[in-house]
């Protein structure tokens, strides 16, 4: 049996990482694509040895060429910190828009299947709770956020479009907040930001009066997710998520317990159209997929805090954000 080739676009990042592993495991031929804007390639530096393992430093906002043929791809390319997001906005609307049509093209030329990493921030600031996929969103497009929320939108539609139009495979996975080893430790996003203050000895910032909630997925249960649903037949939207709903003052109380910290907590500014409630409802993902999360938070924490602990002290003491200058021109 000849080996699968999979693209993986955004391989350095967390979740591309992550991604590129399992496929790894499973014995395929791995084409890794990233820019390393936001990702970083010690994430992957331990696949470098491997005969089935090809490592492109390519921005897929502009053609994307690969030779040979190609199974599958995977487009997990985009910042996806608010932080980051709101630092390289034009970047984030054109990997979303421009990145995935042109790796659309790749698939239609190819004959591959494409799943598109979409997100829970196409339902915005959400009025029902938990989100079904049926759910339509409440997203304001001019807001700081709707760069990436709207780009997710877009990249959803066009998807769409190529499956219906032209007969294209495609997946679409809206992602929850999901957290893990490999997280970027300055990347802004709420676990990295309270484990980071734990570890420096700083206060941990609440932002608003942390009412707002969210359900966290451990990277393990997600990419099981994101395995099933490639495989499967099915062409619409599904939310991959941990249905596990908590406050982020109750997060924040569980990180202190976590990291027996004895700073406190502060409390900032809420980020402007910052979502108050946010859960998955997975039942098509049980039904279409027989998938559930199934590692709980206080394991997936534990795990994740492990992986911070094991960094060198540079890397902890790098509290800067990352420098996007030469980016944004
Ligand atoms: P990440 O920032 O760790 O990884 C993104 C990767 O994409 C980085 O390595 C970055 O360098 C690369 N990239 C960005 N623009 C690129 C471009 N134009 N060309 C090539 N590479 C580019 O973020 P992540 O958490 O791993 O997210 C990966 C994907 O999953 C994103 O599409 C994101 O929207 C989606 N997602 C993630 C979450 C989450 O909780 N982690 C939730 C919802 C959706
Ligand atoms: N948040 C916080 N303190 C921080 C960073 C984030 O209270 O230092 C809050 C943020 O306002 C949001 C939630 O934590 O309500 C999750 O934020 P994150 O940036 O991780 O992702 P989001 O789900 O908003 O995209």
């Amino acid at each position: 049996m000849t080996q699968k080739r999979i693209l993986i676009t955004g391989a350095a990042g967390f979740l591309g990482s992550h991604l590129c592993d399992r496929f790894i495991k499973e014995g395929y031929h791995v084409l890794a694509m990233d820019n390393l804007i936001t990702g970083d390639l010690s994430n992957i530096e331990h696949l470098f040895e491997l005969q089935n393992f090809e490592f492109y430093h390519h921005d897929v906002s502009k053609f994307v060429h690969v030779a040979g043929e190609l199974d599958y791809i995977l487009h997990f390319a985009s910042p996806a910190s608010p932080i980051d997001y709101l630092k390289i906005p034009i970047q984030t609307l054109k990997v979303g828009s421009l990145g995935t049509h042109n790796l659309l093209g790749l698939a239609k030329a190819k004959g591959a299947r494409m799943l598109i990493a979409s997100t829970s921030e196409v339902y915005g600031d959400p009025n029902v709770n938990p989100q079904p996929e049926e759910y339509w969103g409440n997203v304001n497009p001019v807001g700081p956020r709707g760069v990436y929320d709207e780009a997710k939108r877009f990249q959803e539609a066009i998807t769409m479009a190529y499956h219906t139009f032209h007969g294209v495979e495609t997946r679409i996975v809206r992602i929850f907040n999901t957290y893990g080893p490999r997280m970027r430790l300055n990347d802004g996003r709420v676990l990295p930001a309270f484990i980071g203050q734990a570890l420096r000895g700083e206060d941990l910032t609440v932002f608003g009066d942390g009412s707002q909630t969210r359900s966290f997925c451990f990277v393990d249960d997600l990419i099981d997710g994101i395995y099933r649903l490639l495989m499967s037949d099915y062409a619409s939207p599904v939310n991959i998520g941990n249905p596990d709903e908590i406050t982020i003052s109750q997060f924040c109380e569980e990180i202190i317990k976590l990291t027996g910290t004895s700073q406190k907590i502060v409390y900032k500014p809420l980020p402007t159209d910052d979502p108050k409630q946010r859960r998955p409802d997975i039942t098509k993902a049980q039904e279409i997929l027989g998938w559930q999360p199934k590692v709980d938070r206080a394991e997936g924490l534990k795990i994740t805090y492990d992986y911070f602990k094991s960094l060198s002290p540079t890397a902890l003491s790098k509290i800067e954000h990352k420098d996007f200058t030469s980016y944004n021109k």
